[in-house]
């Protein structure tokens, strides 16, 4: 079964559906979705309807979690509290129900998913080895999947410790070598320079799991920001990928 993981839509649409649309020509059949679905860009209510539409499976971000009120904005920054306010306001019912509803963490066959870490699923950072070590002991299954930094990593933990790397696009990671660790990068904000939106793409059959970049019409999204009243920096960070 072929599988594209995605993460930090970020209310972005257009990034979306490039990825649909991307994922479709390689013979995706489920999409399991890491979290920060909403906040940052102007359609929270179309990224949901379009989530629901293919079935994905949709674990709970941070900025989910304050878009439906579970919780407060104190933790975060001017620009994503004002984004969370905005995106509160805007959020219909149906589209609020369905984030309110995710999970920390879910587990789909051998893959355990969630937003920043299985240790500290909402807010934790997968960037320091100490991290990645807490995130490998609470693991249950084969492997996993996280986001939230927004920058695609693979992490492998072998008799050495962990080990990270920088997935390129095209890149192509082998499952079966012991416990794994998949951040897919960015939909809706990349920040790693490239301003693509990012995915990843596990073939389970194959046993495989390749990145992928894909072009989409950053200035649609950047328009419908600019009318929505978004900060003018969150529309801009778009086209730089930053
Ligand atoms: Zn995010």
């Amino acid at each position: 079964m072929r599988i594209a993981l995605i993460s930090d839509i970020h209310s972005n649409l257009a990034a979306l559906e490039a990825v649909l649309a991307d994922a479709e020509g390689h013979g995706v059949e489920a999409v399991w979705n890491l979290g920060d679905t909403v906040g940052y860009g102007p359609d929270p209510n179309g990224v949901v309807a379009r989530l629901r539409e293919v079935g994905a499976v949709s674990v709970l971000g941070n900025h989910d979690a304050a878009a439906t009120g579970l919780m407060g904005t104190e933790w975060f920054n001017t620009l994503a509290a004002t984004a969370a306010d905005w995106t509160r306001a805007h959020l219909e019912t149906e589209a609020a129900t369905y984030l309110a509803g995710r999970a920390e963490v879910v587990v789909k066959g051998e893959w355990s998913l969630a937003h920043g870490t299985l240790r500290e699923p909402l807010w934790e950072y997968l960037t320091t080895e100490e991290a990645a070590e807490g995130h490998f002991e609470r693991l249950e299954t084969a492997y996993s999947a996280v986001g939230h930094t927004h920058v695609p990593l693979l992490v492998r933990r072998g008799a050495r410790g962990v080990e990270g790397e920088t997935p390129g696009e095209g890149s192509e990671a082998v499952l079966g070598e012991g416990p794994l660790c998949v951040n897919p990068g960015s939909v809706g904000q990349p920040r790693d320079g490239d301003p693509r939106a990012s995915y990843a793409l596990v073939d389970s059959g194959e046993g495989t799991v390749t990145h992928h970049r894909v072009a989409y019409d950053i200035g649609e999204t950047q328009r419908r920001m600019r009318a929505a009243g978004l900060p003018q920096a969150l529309a801009e960070r778009l086209a730089v990928g930053r």
